[in-house]
């Protein structure tokens, strides 16, 4: 009878074989589900057709799922203390490679050109929460060939990321990732499905890649109008872009004017299509 990666008592008897020991601040925190494993797989289609990227994976345990119904697996792992564990979890899986290393230093184009020959590219992973958004960043800004992105993560955070205009969650993360993707949230994920269990709920929240975007003058200064306009939400927005731009508060007002926007409303009110108004309307500026 084939062991369980996700059963707890082996993810112990593997830990004690190797002397591996949680690192807390690697975001360690391994799924032990095997329903919510299955589950991950089938919400995100995973099928002898794709090809997946997969970011930490642990000691192989999703892994594994995706093996068994993916055409292929590259997962970038960290923590070179689990290599040698993965080179034993998975060994049978044949599909699977694992790629020691840093995912937010990682090439990923290059990756994607050397690993992957298939045209249906999934990512799939149980994120490292303490890096959650630079990660979506940059998977986001490289615009690779990806259709979704379907990833664990803090329930907290998955809210955030598909919150509307309005509502106290949104902000410079929810236009971020609103710009690129369509979100949705899949299902919740209580903390007793992991070892060691977090401090905090999760969630599986599907990024669906928009393959039209809102057409953007220019994209690096709409996003710095945004970050801006967020970094003091108790503000107007014509004192949030006055003070985060360094620019006077009559180039604010008349700019705001001129997009047909109340001056006094604060950041959490505007739609993605208001700021990048504000944006290409907006004289230079300088940060
Ligand atoms: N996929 C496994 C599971 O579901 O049980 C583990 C998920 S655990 C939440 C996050 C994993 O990401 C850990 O294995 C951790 O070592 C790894 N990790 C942390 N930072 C990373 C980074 N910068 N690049 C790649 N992997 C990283």
């Amino acid at each position: 009878d084939k062991k369980k990666l996700y059963s707890p008592s082996y993810i112990r008897e593997i830990m004690s074989k190797y002397n591996f020991k949680f690192s807390k601040s690697l975001g360690q925190n391994f799924l032990i589900d095997g329903n919510i494993l299955r589950k991950i797989c089938e919400e995100g289609q995973v099928s002898k057709k794709d090809d997946i990227l997969e970011i930490g994976p642990g000691i192989g345990t999703l892994t594994e799922e995706l093996s068994s119904r993916a055409n292929k697996v590259v997962a970038v792992e960290l923590d070179k203390a689990l290599i040698p564990i993965l080179d034993e979890t998975l060994k049978d899986c044949y599909n699977v490679e694992i790629v020691s290393g840093d995912i937010l230093k990682i090439d990923l184009p290059k990756l994607f050109k050397e690993k992957f020959k298939n045209e249906n590219i999934k990512v799939v992973a149980n994120l490292p929460y303490y890096i959650t958004t630079p990660i979506i960043g940059k998977l986001l800004e490289d615009e690779l060939d990806i259709d979704s992105i379907l990833v664990m993560v803090q329930y907290e955070v998955a809210e955030r990321m598909k919150a509307s205009p309005g509502t106290k969650d949104y902000g410079s993360l929810s236009v971020f990732v609103q710009y690129y993707t369509e979100p949705e949230i899949i299902f919740s994920v209580p903390k007793t499905a992991f070892m060691p269990s977090p401090n905090v709920d999760s969630a599986v929240i599907e990024l669906k890649i928009r393959k039209e975007k809102l057409e953007l003058e220019n994209r690096e200064r709409f996003f710095k109008v945004v970050k801006a306009a967020f970094s003091q939400r108790r503000k107007t927005i014509l004192n949030s872009l006055s003070s985060g731009l360094k620019i006077e508060k009559d180039i604010i007002r008349d700019t705001l004017d001129k997009s047909g926007i109340d001056s006094k409303l604060r950041a959490e009110n505007l739609t993605i299509e208001e700021f990048s108004k504000i944006s290409a309307i907006l004289p230079p500026f300088n940060i």
